[in-house]
């Protein structure tokens, strides 16, 4: 039986689709014909997925998938990323950005600094995107005052920010409860949470890799939090450390859940575990076929989450263009500044406008279409004609 709520349009052009696949073997053959009957794979399909030798067929129907819902739209948004502190409390093993407080490189911006990180692109953005480290010090009082301002300054621009884990530390340092803190920070600006934290969602990997971090129960609680007063979030997936495939699948199928109950997860973005100057030697690390098998995957098991994210910052412009051809519908983004990736080894350029955008996702033979972070504006634009503005007005 399929799922509540499935939508049937796309879901008779996957069928369509998926039936004219052809060369699969019996394993897969089983897997294709329940998302046509049931729209849902299993756990136990997942894992199959995970180890099946033909990769190219899983590839293929992922974009089957992506296709039946998007056709050969890409989305993409214009935004920055303002890493506002990185002084943090915990010292999760993969992280290679985080430092103690008397580091001769830490940092905390001030209110200021802060607002002048975003100037000099306020004209060319559409989101500013911040994470940071657990400062002993920030409490609601400064995240709400930061944002305040911020919105005052840049009235226009979506302020996207704080993970997990940071709302759980705010929440801690002021005493107060988690929904009272989302509360008070929507109040004063923040208009959506990315997904970054997730890790596995497994508590024994977490006690390997980031111990002292947020359970995988107080993850879920606190998107789910930020879903029931409205507020968007996305959600992740860091693979490639010291997680089993079983554990991949188990928090996929967690996510699954949770969706189904708030449908306020906007998008998904799995990215591998890079291992630059970070402390996890026993990581597997992720290959360039494994990291598109997983994007792969991700589309075809969370069915109920509509946009699949090739996290350009991580995994670069060039597995970036695969990756949209194999489930991925979406590129983030210019980004134009970024820490936390390239601390930990990533060479994703930082320079890319949207001509640059458009071409990454026109030589992938699709098209490119501008987003903004709550996917509810699009404009359709063209690689070298944008400067001549030849797109299609922001249409609600
Ligand atoms: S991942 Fe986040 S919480 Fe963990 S050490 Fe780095 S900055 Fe701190």
């Amino acid at each position: 039986m399929r799922q509540p709520g499935f939508n049937t349009d796309w879901m008779q052009s996957q069928s369509d689709g998926l039936l004219a696949l052809n060369g699969l073997d019996v394993a897969l053959e089983e897997i294709r014909d329940r998302l046509i009957t049931e729209g849902r794979i299993t756990g136990q399909d997942g894992l199959a997925l995970l180890l099946h030798e033909d990769l190219g067929s899983i590839l293929s129907m992922a974009d089957i998938c992506k296709r039946a819902r998007f056709g050969k739209d890409i989305h993409f948004n214009l935004n920055i990323h303002v890493n506002q502190t990185n002084i943090c409390v915990l010292a999760c093993k993969f992280c290679a950005f985080r430092r103690g407080r008397r580091a001769a490189d830490a940092y905390a911006m001030d209110i200021e600094k802060y607002i002048s990180e975003i100037e000099p692109y306020s004209d060319i953005i559409d989101e500013v995107h911040s994470v940071g480290g657990l400062h002993p010090d920030w409490d609601v009082g400064h995240y709400c005052e930061l944002f305040r301002r911020t919105k005052q300054r840049f009235p226009e621009l979506h302020i996207k920010a704080l993970t997990a884990v940071e709302i759980k530390h705010i929440a801690s340092l002021s005493n107060i409860s988690i929904s009272d803190t989302l509360e008070m920070l929507s109040e004063a600006g923040l208009d959506s949470l990315p997904g970054g934290g997730a890790e596995i969602l497994v508590d024994s990997v977490r006690e390997k890799i980031c111990k002292g971090k947020e359970s995988s129960q107080e993850y879920l609680d606190i998107h789910r939090s930020a879903h029931n007063l409205g507020i968007p979030t996305n959600c992740t997936m860091l693979f490639g450390t010291v997680e089993t495939p079983e554990e991949r699948i188990e928090h996929l199928l967690k996510l699954r859940e949770l969706q189904d109950e708030t449908n306020g997860f906007q998008c998904f973005v799995p990215y591998p575990f890079l291992p630059d100057s970070t402390r996890l030697p026993e990581a597997q690390l992720a290959s360039a076929n494994e990291i598109l098998r997983m994007i792969a995957i991700s589309r075809l098991m969370l069915d109920n989450i509509p946009h699949i994210k090739a996290y350009r910052m991580n995994i670069g412009d060039a597995i970036t263009e695969m990756a949209i051809s194999c489930g991925a519908d979406d590129v983030d983004g210019t980004v134009l500044q970024e820490s936390i990736m390239h601390l930990a080894g990533s060479t994703a350029p930082l320079d890319h406008g949207i001509d640059d955008m458009c071409r990454l996702i026109e030589r992938s033979g699709c098209d490119a279409v501008r987003r903004n972070t709550v996917y509810n504006k699009f404009e359709r634009v063209i690689a070298d004609r944008v400067s001549r503005r030849r797109s299609l007005p922001m249409v609600n």
